[in-house]
């Protein structure tokens, strides 16, 4: 079995409390098992006054924080990538940034996160105290505070190792007002970085493929480069992450809230060499594939080379750049001017193209 003696002989009086290096279903009891995991591995790694309260339900300084005129931003997301670790990130940091950035691309500062874990029955303990560590590393870098949690467990073979559903609460600052819906013709729309990293990282780091590359997820919190973006006092229309369908699936979603057409130059897209040529090998377009630490902003032309500086000296928006413009015709849509001088259609990926990326 998966119990360790702690010492002492057999069948001593009492018995040492049996420590497990693997989740076993006595973990999801809420009983002495549950507790166990919550004081030695949860409450050590995560740590702050509101979450130790151990109450039903945290109760965060809300008063402290919030100015008149602010909103609220709440966003949840659900996390099941596979595998767990991957090169740049795991589970545990994408859970955190994946729920940070959602935040970030309404212009919320994020502040609180809980975070639900079903866990699989046999995974190992050193690997969930590996992911809740990385998620408080996450954390601490985007400046949230992990203030409740939650446990289950299933029985081997009814999940794959450990899923992860966040659900974070963000500030905006009053002023702020950025939406997919506030795209204009006139626009100029921006690229944090390189697309397709986190995809074809993932992809890789499952083993399938025939081929080996130096591809690293760009897994990473964005709430202080959108800092930096407000900072040059801008304004700020549209951000978004273009995390599963990529930037085709964020530019398009984008143009139909907007009701507008965006134009790329698809010279100016920047993919890395390994990206790309992964993307030809397996016949992907790398506008489709996810991206965990970029982001698109849609600004007034006037203002978009303060806005690209202002990206390009903070350590996650180096590679900065001008991709498109918005226009007023034909509506809805989204094209990409090719460097042999043709026009496509960039349109949403069909289907599932890679499952179980985040
Ligand atoms: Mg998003």
């Amino acid at each position: 079995m998966n119990e360790k003696p702690t010492g002492g002989p057999e069948l001593s009086c009492p018995l040492p409390l049996p420590h497990h290096d693997r989740i076993v279903l006595g973990h999801g009891s809420g009983g002495k098992l549950t507790g166990e995991l919550i004081e030695h591995l949860f409450y050590p790694a995560l740590d702050n006054p509101v979450l130790l309260r151990g109450d039903d339900a945290a109760v965060p300084p809300i008063e402290e924080v919030m100015e008149e005129g602010d909103s609220l931003a709440v966003s949840t997301d659900a996390h099941i990538v596979q595998p767990l670790f991957f090169p740049g990130g795991d589970i545990g940091r994408l859970a955190i940034c994946g729920t940070v950035n959602d935040l970030a691309m309404v212009g919320a500062q994020p502040l609180w996160i809980t975070a639900s874990f079903i866990l699989e029955e046999g995974l190992s303990y050193e690997d969930l105290e590996r992911v809740v560590q990385s998620m408080r590393d996450a954390a601490d870098e985007a400046g949230i505070t992990v203030i409740a949690g939650d446990t289950k467990v299933v029985e081997h073979g009814q999940a794959d190792g450990l899923y992860i559903s966040t659900t974070g609460v963000g500030r905006i600052p009053a002023g702020r007002e950025t939406s997919g819906r506030n795209a204009r013709p006139g626009d100029t729309v921006l690229l944090s970085g390189t697309i397709g990293d986190h995809g074809i990282a993932v992809l890789v780091a499952r083993g399938e493929l025939a081929f080996e590359t130096e591809i690293t997820s760009d897994t990473t919190p964005l709430s202080s480069l959108v800092e930096a973006i407000y900072s040059t006092g801008a304004e700020i229309h549209t951000l978004r992450d273009p995390t599963r369908g990529g930037v085709a699936a964020s530019l398009n979603e984008i143009a139909r809230q907007s009701g507008i057409a965006i134009f790329l130059e698809e010279d100016r897209i920047p993919v890395r060499d390994e990206v790309q040529g992964a993307c030809e090998l397996l016949g992907f377009d790398p506008l489709h594939i996810a991206n965990e630490g970029k982001l698109v902003a849609f600004v007034p032309q006037e203002s978009a080379s303060d806005v690209v500086e202002s990206m390009r000296k903070h350590e996650y928006g180096r590679e900065a750049c001008i991709i498109g413009r918005v226009e007023s015709d034909p509506e809805e849509r989204v094209l990409m001017e090719t460097g042999i001088g043709g026009t496509r259609i960039v349109d949403m990926p069909a289907g599932e193209l890679l499952p179980r990326i985040c």
